[in-house]
């Protein structure tokens, strides 16, 4: 048995995202349980589909005693302010140091963290706690699919273990596997040797999802090359944050040096190889809403990801383009959602439900191309916000996202909006039947999503679409204005390198 910590600092920073991630943000959790210390962190993780969950697990079924320093999660969003990510990371140091002597550390880390201070988050989170417990201590620590791994992030941990599936479905497996990882680093008295390439291109978020090509070979090639007693990630990156090491990597670790050397170079050399098939299909929002309403039935919804403007993925959820194009072409049993407006969900909840009013929808944070979407909406049906989520990737998620409401367009009565106060993607059924729509039986379901819905929606879905209206989350990563990327990176996949 041996005295394990545990802690977690998650936050996907989106560098041209419109609001930063400040200590509010963190005690909110945007989905996620609020910021915790100590003990507490074992009942708010309790199963949920999170790392630490899996981790915990794991631990315990191998007997080994484990102490809670911090955990905390917030909505992807700009950068974490200095408050925040001083209050949360002395939380968890100073838990360190007071736990005594410890065994081990488990982290539950996304890896593309972007603080005001520090443009490498996690780097600096595991230089902190790699100085609390010294250098003696094997640290393993679970990341994101959306990671970007930094050269400091491998220097200072033993272990880095990633997602493999893109909706997240694997959270909880992955916090296991970093688990696993440790146990067997403890029980053997000897630490992995790793091996960490980065890739020379960035691929747009939509088109890493691991249902579809190229993801879902190369994932399956990494399970394969597994095989020889291995460890393997690939990480396809975040690009929406600016700074040196954004990007794609492959990193592993074993046992045996030569074997982890080589599959990572051959999981290394599939993903350089597969760039071309990252090029993504991107709609404009009138042409895809044509086409859905062709296409879309009852029973078999067309799907349309509002990827820009993805509150996973630092949106606001509050762009207008996509509900605009719907209404102007008076599409039938639509259903758009979730749009984050907690101004105008209150005044659906002091109007009642029932009544007609005129609307001021979104259009809230100054994105480029974006306005306010006014119109007279009937106000449906009126929900609280609390509900658990069901979906595969969502499961036992416990929601909490304030007044919600679901208003019908006056102008265009087939179209149905579902408003809540705060932000998350709409990734989960349970977000439309906390107000009585059941997404099934739409003919369009315009969701504010890149790739999380695919989990609970892609399986009754006709055809997915991913439509390019206006957001600060740009698919074509080739479209921001870096200006710390390291030189030589290609900005999409085959495109312009950054000079
Ligand atoms: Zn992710």
């Amino acid at each position: 048995m041996a005295r394990i910590a545990i802690g977690g600092f998650q936050h996907e920073t989106n560098t041209f995202a419109p609001a930063p991630a400040d200590y509010a943000a963190f005690e909110a959790g945007g989905g996620w349980p609020g910021v915790q210390y100590g003990a507490a962190i074992f009942a708010a993780v309790e199963g949920a589909n999170i790392p630490a969950a899996g981790a915990i697990a794991a631990l315990r079924a191998s007997g080994h005693e484990l102490v809670g320093t911090a955990w905390a999660a917030a909505s992807p969003s700009a950068q974490v302010t200095a408050d925040a990510f001083e209050r949360i990371a002395d939380g968890l140091t100073k838990n360190l140091q007071k736990a005594g002597p410890l065994d081990g550390v488990y982290l539950d880390l996304h890896g593309a963290m972007v603080a005001e201070r520090f443009d490498d988050g996690e780097g600096e989170i595991l230089r902190r706690v790699r100085a609390a417990v010294g250098p003696r201590v094997p640290i393993a620590a679970s990341l994101d699919l959306h990671a970007n791994v930094t050269r400091a992030m491998v220097a200072q941990a033993d272990a880095l273990v990633a997602y493999r599936t893109y909706p997240h479905v694997d959270m909880a497996e992955t916090g296991a596997r970093a688990a696993r990882l440790l146990d067997q680093m403890l029980r053997s008295g000897g630490r992995v040797a790793g091996a960490f390439h980065t890739l020379d291109y960035l691929t747009g978020i939509p088109s890493q999802c691991s249902f579809i090509e190229p993801c879902k070979s190369l994932y399956a090639e990494l399970t394969r090359l597994e095989e020889r007693g291995v460890v393997l990630s690939f990480t396809p990156g975040f690009p929406m944050a600016d700074f040196a090491e954004c990007g794609m990597a492959v990193l592993g670790y074993g046992f045996h040096e030569k074997q982890v050397v080589a599959a990572v170079e051959r999981l290394r050399g599939a993903v350089a190889d597969a760039e071309k098939d990252f090029v993504l299909e991107l709609h404009e929002a009138p042409e895809a809403v044509r086409r859905a309403r062709r296409r879309g039935e009852p029973g078999a919804p067309v799907v349309l990801a509002d990827t820009q403007d993805n509150p996973g993925a630092g949106g606001n959820g509050d762009t207008t383009g996509l509900l605009r194009a719907l209404v102007e072409q008076k599409a039938q049993d639509a259903v758009f959602g979730m749009l984050i407006d907690a101004a105008s969900a209150s005044r659906a909840h002091e109007a009642g439900q029932g009544a007609t009013l005129d609307f001021s929808l979104g259009g809230l944070s100054n994105v480029k191309g974006d306005a306010p979407f006014a119109a007279a909406f009937t106000v449906e049906r009126l929900g609280d916000g609390r509900f658990t989520c069901t979906g595969p990737m969502f499961k036992g998620f416990r929601m909490t996202l304030g007044p919600m409401a679901l208003l019908r367009s006056r102008a265009a009565p087939g179209v149905r909006v579902v408003l809540a106060s705060r932000k998350c993607q709409a990734a989960d059924q349970e977000m439309f039947r906390h107000l009585g729509v059941e997404p099934r039986k739409s003919r369009i379901l315009a969701l504010k999503s890149s790739v999380h819905f695919r989990a609970d929606f892609e399986p009754m879905a006709k055809e997915v679409l991913v439509v390019k209206s206006p957001g600060p989350a740009l698919a074509d990563p080739a479209e921001f204005k870096w200006t710390k990327l390291r030189k030589g990176v290609r900005l999409r996949p085959l495109g312009p390198v950054q000079a």
